[in-house]
């Protein structure tokens, strides 16, 4: 549920309340395709997270700056005040699967320019090594297949993949739909467990192939249709007039964000989802 500010007291509006951290291990490393890391994390701090079911939950990994020395868990407020500029970044990444029993997540990071890990974040899941330790914080989530909808379309990118992957475990059976996933590269698909009645289509190129390929889709009939889309901010933005403006599917029937924006790192990214070159719906 959201809360508005009239619902919000004068004491939660001054007062920060500090985000739990869960300082857990890297327990393995694997690629599972050319430009993608799959990083399991665990350790007793896993009850730590805020464990959700939803199928795109997703945590902040926090990742300093390695000659800074900082050790987890850190004293967020205490650097904001006093070292501003040693405060380890937040990227957001995909829970791919939950292991309860085993304490332990699985993590699937998109080693974004050419296989080099160009980021921070793609960067630190390249050179991470096993009993290398990591804070995260969260989840959040917002997404999960219902068994009642009619039918899913689901569309995304490289770095929504994971997100995809997972809703498509979680569907019913018998589930129903269409799947649009972009990718640069052709090697880096990978076989995804889906319903028999969901078509799953990738499109090798470029975002605009991803564009048009939603453009194409027949959406004379969205009754009922439920729907996930996520990729990159600008294209994010021309997705969202297809099916909203254009489809007249009901906002309340699709979760729409951009997951990342050409030419931003995540923290200008984030902060940018406050003014008008941020926002998706608008
Ligand atoms: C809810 C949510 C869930 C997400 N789940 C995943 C996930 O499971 N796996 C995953 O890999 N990503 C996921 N992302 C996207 C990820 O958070 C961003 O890609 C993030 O910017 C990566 O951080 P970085 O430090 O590697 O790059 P940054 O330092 O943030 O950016 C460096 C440069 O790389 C560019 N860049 C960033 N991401 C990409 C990309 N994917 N492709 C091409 N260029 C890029 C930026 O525009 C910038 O120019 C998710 C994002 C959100 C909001």
């Amino acid at each position: 549920m959201q809360t508005t500010s009239a619902q919000t007291s004068p004491a939660a509006t001054t007062a920060r309340k500090p985000k739990r951290q869960a300082v857990l291990e890297v327990l393995a490393k694997a690629r599972i395709s050319p430009r993608l890391l799959r990083l399991t994390l665990g350790g007793e701090q896993y009850a730590q997270l805020h464990r959700n079911e939803q199928a795109d939950a997703y945590v902040k990994l926090l990742i300093p700056d390695p000659a800074s020395g900082l050790q987890p868990p850190y004293d967020l407020d205490a650097l904001r005040a006093e070292n501003p500029e040693l405060l380890p970044v937040r990227r957001t990444y995909t829970v791919r699967s939950w292991d309860d029993a085993k304490q332990q997540l699985d993590i699937d990071v998109v080693l974004h320019g050419d296989g080099e890990g160009d980021g921070v974040a793609a960067r630190w899941a390249d050179q991470a090594l096993p009993g290398d330790r990591i804070a995260l914080m969260g989840a959040g989530g917002g997404y999960t297949p219902l068994a009642d909808s009619a039918a899913h379309l689901l569309i995304g990118d490289h770095a929504a993949l994971p997100a995809i992957a997972a809703s498509l475990e979680a569907m019913d059976a018998a589930a129903t739909g269409r799947v649009l996933i972009q990718l640069e590269h052709e090697e880096d698909r990978l076989a995804l467990t889906r319903p028999e009645g969901v078509q799953l289509d990738w499109v090798i190129g470029s975002r605009e192939d991803l564009r048009a390929a939603v453009a194409a889709l027949d959406l004379s009939d969205v009754g009922g249709l439920q729907v996930f889309c996520h990729a990159e901010r600008g294209l994010t933005k021309q997705l969202r007039r297809l099916l909203v403006t254009e489809a007249g599917i009901p906002r309340e029937n699709l979760s729409i964000s951009a997951y990342w924006a050409l030419g931003r790192i995540e923290d200008q990214f984030q902060a940018e989802k406050r003014e008008p070159i941020g926002a998706i719906d608008g």
